[in-house]
């Protein structure tokens, strides 16, 4: 049996659990969430990162700070995870969804100027695989129609666009930590705060609208409820599970890496013939290997393929539902433009197994079958 998935797991994240724990300090911001905050800044060059409860809770910490609401637009792609559409929805937002590249499956930067109107207020770029969008247009965008941009950075964590680290870029970055992602706290995230100016305010929301944090840093004698918030600080106990694997990133990194290039070389020769379609990385992108996608001629395909490797007792999986075509996305937002690429890949994409830890005679028995499927 080869799982799709299998959470991080490296074996120095007991010993830090246990330090936590002796630490008599398994609250939120405790030294192990310190350090990974410290790793995040000097890893990003962002001004702040906050580690979170999870990746979605990160994208409402967002929406929050960009006063979006009733009335005000956010551009994003109707390919992706719900939380990318809630954090907006939850301010009382309307979604815009535009189309995704064939390339990439990201956001095609070409297709959010004409989605533009007076109500615009958030651009929300999904970095789809770890592989970036294109940050040089969706940045020159935003600064010419002064917009915020929130980068949905939550399978990006070490993957870069021209050198700088996805989540980075924009003026917020919601980071992943799920444990279907490349680093694991089980649930967890980070905001990554771009400028020092937006800093006091994000400390105030994640500390239940308190200056708290200000408090701590002995700035203030003591401290007060001063604007909205809640309680966005995950355990210094998921912390510390965290903590082990960023210190050991560009291993897992490497580990998965190597999976993703023997996927690549292996099923090239399909790909040449026509019978599928592998992932693109732009030149610009250094990507994270955080999944290894194909796209099969169309949904029958896809299906049978999913269910003989099933048979083989391989593990795949298929996503996003297109949010346009979804209840809620219905009732919260309009498409804007030809739905030309969104349900076309999500009816024809399938990922194969991809974990740290996989190991390349799993991916080449993977390989061996999806070859066999098509002969
Ligand atoms: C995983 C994911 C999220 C949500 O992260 P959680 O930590 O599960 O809340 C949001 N957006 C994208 C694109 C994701 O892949």
């Amino acid at each position: 049996m080869i799982p799709f998935n299998r959470p991080p797991f490296i074996g120095t994240e007991k010993e830090y659990i246990n330090q936590a724990i002796d630490n008599h300090k398994i609250c939120g911001d405790g030294e192990f969430s310190k350090k990974c905050h410290t790793w995040l800044e000097n890893r990003t060059g962002v001004s702040k990162a906050l580690l979170v409860t999870s990746g979605s809770t990160a994208l409402d910490m967002a929406a929050i700070l960009s006063e979006i609401g009733p009335g005000d637009e956010v551009i994003l792609p109707s390919y992706t995870f719900v939380s990318t559409a809630n954090a907006f929805v939850l301010r009382g937002a309307s979604l815009v969804f535009v189309d995704i590249r064939p390339d990439t499956q990201n956001i095609d930067e070409k297709l959010i100027e004409e989605a533009i109107t007076e109500k615009t207020k958030v651009i929300a770029p999904v970095h789809y695989a770890g592989v970036g969008c294109e940050m040089d247009t969706i940045m020159d965008i935003a600064k010419q129609h002064g917009l915020i941009v929130v980068e949905d950075a939550a399978q990006g964590v070490i993957s870069t666009y021209k050198g700088k680290a996805l989540g980075s870029i924009g003026d917020y970055g919601c980071y992943s930590f799920h444990e279907t992602k490349n680093y694991s706290m089980g649930e967890g995230g980070a905001l990554m705060i771009r400028e020092e100016k937006n800093v006091d305010k994000a400390e105030i929301i994640r500390e239940k609208g308190t200056d708290r944090s200000r408090f701590l840093k002995g700035m203030i004698d003591k401290y007060t409820w001063v604007d909205m918030g809640s309680s966005y600080l995950p355990s210094d106990i998921n912390a510390a599970y965290l903590y082990a694997q960023l210190e050991e990133a560009d291993m897992i990194n490497a580990n998965r890496r190597a999976s993703w290039d023997v996927y690549y070389e292996m099923l090239t020769p399909l790909a040449e013939t026509g019978r599928i379609e592998l992932p693109v990385v732009p030149e610009e992108c250094v990507h994270n290997s955080h999944m290894f996608y194909i796209k099969t001629a169309d949904l029958d395909e896809r299906t049978a393929l999913a269910a003989f490797l099933k048979e083989n007792g391989i593990g795949s999986a298929f996503h996003y539902v297109p949010l346009h075509s979804a209840p809620a996305g219905k009732k919260f937002g309009r498409f804007h433009g030809e739905d030309r690429y969104t349900t076309n890949t999500f009816e024809r994409l399938l990922r194969l197994p991809m974990y740290y830890g996989l190991g390349t005679d799993n991916v080449e028995f993977v390989c061996e079958k999806v070859k066999e499927f098509y002969r």
